[in-house]
Formats: C-alpha cells, structure tokens, sequence
C-alpha cells in the first residue's frame, strides 16, 4: 500500500485496462461513501449573464465571438430561481456568469442580501476573476462559496488559453488562497482533454487539487467550440500525440476518480460537461466513480441556450420540475439519495493522499 504519487497518477491516466480501473473507480466509490456517504447534493444552477469581457480560447462566450446571444437576467428574475430551488429541495444555488462587470460590488451584495432574506438557501458564486474588494464584501453579504477553476496548472498554458491575462496579474492558482481567507469554501478544476494538455500537466493538477485542499472539485471534459480559437484548430503549443489528453467520458471517470482518492472529502459533481457528453449514463458512471454533486439547471427555459459556453449544454429545456423528477428516479436507480440542507463540506480526519493499490 502506498501514496499516489506523480508517477502513479499518469499511469492511471494512460491506463486503458477495463478490470484495472475497475479497481479503480470501485476504490473511489467506496472512499466517496466512507468520507461523504450516499447523499448527492443538488446545487440548482442559475447562470445570470452570458456577457463576457475575457478572451478565453476555449469557451463561446469569449468577448470576441460576435454569434454568441447575450442576455442578463435581472434581480427579481434571479431571486425567482433562488426561492425555486429552495422549494424544490436543493440546499443551494450556483449564480455563474462570464465575466460581467455590470453585475458590480454593489448590485451582487445586494442580490445575495434578498437571497439569503428570502431563502435558506446556501449560495455559491462561478463569476470568474474579480477584484478581492468585490469578493470581500459578497462574502459580508452572506456567499458561502466560490468556485473558480484554475483550468491548468502549467503557467504556459494557462496564460495561451487567457490570452487577455495580463503577466503582472496572478494566475487563478495565486487567487484560490485570497478566497480562502475570506472565509469562502473554494471550489476549482479543470476542463480535461483540451489541445495541449499533456498526462504530465493533468497529474500535476490533480496534485495541486490535493496541495488546495479544495473544498470542491469541479472536472469534466473538454468540449470544442466552433467560435473559439480552439475551434478554429489553434493549438497552444506542440506536443507528441501519445502525449495527448484525450476528451472522453473514461478520462474524465478517471479524474474523478483520482480526484476523489487525493481528496477523500471533497464536493466533486458528475458535471454537466460529462452528461453533455455521456448523456444520462456519463453522469450515473461520474457518480460511480466518486462524485457526490449534481448541479440541475435552473436558468430560465427561454436563456437557457443562450448560455453556450460549448455546443450541446442546455439542449435539455425541461423544467425544473421535470428535470427534479428525473433527476430523483436516476438516483434511486442507483441506490443514492439526494442530499438535505445546504450541504457544506464536512472535513473528515482522513489523510489527504490515502493508501491505494489496484487489485488485480
Ligand atoms: N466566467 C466564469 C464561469 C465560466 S463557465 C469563470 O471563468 O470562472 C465554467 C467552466 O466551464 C469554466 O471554468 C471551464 O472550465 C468550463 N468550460 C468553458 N468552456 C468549456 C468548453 N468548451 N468545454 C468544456 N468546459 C468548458
């Protein structure tokens, strides 16, 4: 018995043996039910604005991409979806966004002041990079979390795919601590499988989850966009094609999983980009492998399209209620329960890199 090491870690990710990593998502799934149990948290999700000022390679709602639809929903609309998840049962509600400066220090505090007046519910901010004064006082006004994936580890990389980052302005790795002394819990990932993210960079990130010490850990693969740089066939850099992540529902199980291993506590969900690609099996196989989070849709039907951070996410337009239902039958099927309360991480005492070997 011993750590997952560096070395450890890529040989999952190149592992193509069923049986072997078999024994893999089974140890997962049973530190996810040792550490969080069967309950899976259900964050509604609510996405506020699909206004962008960033040049991200990688997503539809980049600045530059004059196709994308805008809109913004307002206050009222958004404290709408917030007393709707509470009455649907979900503990909280995810408010994501691009990068909108409209939604300013102001006019945020407010909206998470009438939320927690009104609700109950926990709330959770995905509104990218902004200023720790903005993120200080939405944490005065009652946010409980931010989730702010750091994408890649590898400094070179991260600055190819946020071409707009200025090099004076901290990647999202040196902002992950500033949230944490807010008193924030920190949710961050990575998209897996994106041009040029090699196994070497994929298994350092999964290390640097396990450094974090992240509350949450949100993974799933890389989808490409037409009207984006990656959908144009731009390429970050070089690198031999065996060395290539590949973007499927097996490799983005495998994160999970490792995710999971490295960090038995964690909040991890079976992603939205899994089920985009998966469908309904991608996401029951994400909750197999160690995930305990599902985040349902809880954007209005009608902007829900709009919201086009890649093609095919939000091609479900069913209500909030139908989606509940389907959503409850699934996890039944699965010997799962949906999880009550705000569902805050609870720390357990476990090591932060436990012991595992395979099986076979
Ligand atoms: N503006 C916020 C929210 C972005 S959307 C922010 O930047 O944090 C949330 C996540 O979706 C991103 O962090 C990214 O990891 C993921 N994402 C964006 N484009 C994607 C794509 N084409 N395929 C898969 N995931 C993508």
């Amino acid at each position: 018995m011993h750590s997952l090491n560096r070395q450890e870690i890529i040989d999952w990710l190149k592992n193509e043996n069923s049986r072997e990593l078999d024994d893999l998502f089974f140890a997962a799934d049973a530190t996810r039910r040792k550490h969080v149990g069967d309950e899976v948290h259900l964050r509604g999700l609510v996405e506020i604005s699909s206004y962008c000022r960033s040049a991200c390679t990688y997503c539809g709602l980049h600045a530059g991409n004059k196709k994308a639809i805008r809109y913004r929903m307002n206050s009222e609309q958004i404290l709408k979806c917030a007393i709707q998840a509470e009455r649907l049962g979900y503990g909280s509600v995810v408010l994501q966004s691009g990068e909108d400066p409209q939604f300013d220090m102001k006019s945020m505090e407010q909206l998470i002041r009438s939320i927690k007046r009104e609700t109950t519910c926990a709330i959770t901010l995905s509104l990218g990079e902004r200023s720790p004064e903005e993120w200080a006082r939405w944490r005065d006004a009652g946010a409980d979390r931010y989730l702010l994936r750091f994408e890649t580890s590898d400094p070179f990389l991260f600055q190819a795919i946020h071409p707009d980052a200025l090099s004076n302005i901290p990647s999202r790795v040196d902002q992950l601590p500033v949230l944490r002394q807010l008193g924030y819990q920190v949710g961050s990932g990575v998209m897996i499988g994106f041009p040029g993210q090699t196994f070497e960079t994929l298994a350092d990130d999964l290390l640097l989850f396990q450094a974090l010490d992240l509350d949450m850990i949100g993974v799933g693969p890389f989808l490409i966009h037409p009207e984006t740089a990656f959908g144009t066939g731009w390429v970050p850099r070089e690198i031999d094609p065996t060395n290539q992540v590949e973007s499927s529902v097996d490799m983005a199980c495998k994160v999970i999983a490792l995710a999971r291993l490295l960090r038995p506590d964690a909040h991890i969900p079976s992603t939205t980009a899994l089920a985009t690609l998966g469908g309904v099996d991608g996401r029951i196989r994400g909750l197999k492998s160690g995930a305990n989070v599902i985040m349902p849709n809880l954007t209005p039907t009608d902007l829900r399209g709009d919201y086009a951070i890649y093609p095919g996410k939000n091609v479900s337009f069913e209500t909030a209620q139908v989606c509940r239902m389907e959503l409850f039958d699934m996890l039944k099927s699965i010997g799962r329960v949906p999880g009550k309360g705000p569902g805050h991480r609870k720390r357990s005492q476990a090591p932060t890199n436990p012991s595992f070997t395979p099986k076979t």
